[in-house]
């Protein structure tokens, strides 16, 4: 049979079966793989649309204006969804810049690397806090054994922004 994938012969003694269908084992876990990327790019999307168009913006902006400015920074400069939301919300939330009329995101190219340099300062400070807090668990579980009430410290992968 024929792998629909890469459309060379597979064995299917040797295929990997999904659905109906059978491809080479590397073609299946290249395809999974393909897969989740585009569903995590998805949702990454879904983030920064509702971050401008809720919080941002409050329900009243121009999407399509918004969305063309998303897809020029993405196509040019190569952002992920997920950096240009942190960048808006760094820029807007925490250094607490007020908003222009007008500018929709243009922040973002000027922000987008100094807000990853941030980023990753914020993530190695969690990132010790979180050694500490471990030991600490440790020793209270000796004396009161109750179920930890840790925050859990969201990871980004700040390599992939
Ligand atoms: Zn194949």
């Amino acid at each position: 049979m024929i792998c629909p994938d890469c459309k060379e012969h597979v064995l299917k003694s040797e295929a990997t079966q999904i659905g109906r269908r059978y491809f080479h084992p590397e073609c299946a876990e290249k395809r999974s793989k393909q897969e989740k990327n585009s569903d995590t790019e998805k949702q990454e999307l879904k983030e920064l649309k509702d971050y401008i168009y809720f919080d941002l913006y409050e329900k009243k902006v121009n999407m399509p204006f918004i969305m063309k400015q998303v897809s020029e920074f993405k196509n040019e400069y190569g952002y992920r969804y997920k950096g240009m939301e942190l960048t808006l919300r760094y820029f807007y939330g925490t250094l607490g810049n007020s908003m222009q009329e007008g500018h929709g995101i243009g922040i973002i190219p000027f922000m987008y690397e100094e807000t990853k340099k941030h980023i990753r300062t914020v993530m190695n400070v969690k990132s010790s806090l979180k050694d500490f807090e471990v030991k600490e668990e440790r020793v209270i579980e000796i004396n009161t054994p109750k179920k930890s009430d840790n925050k859990r410290i969201r990871r980004i992968d700040m390599d992939s922004l």
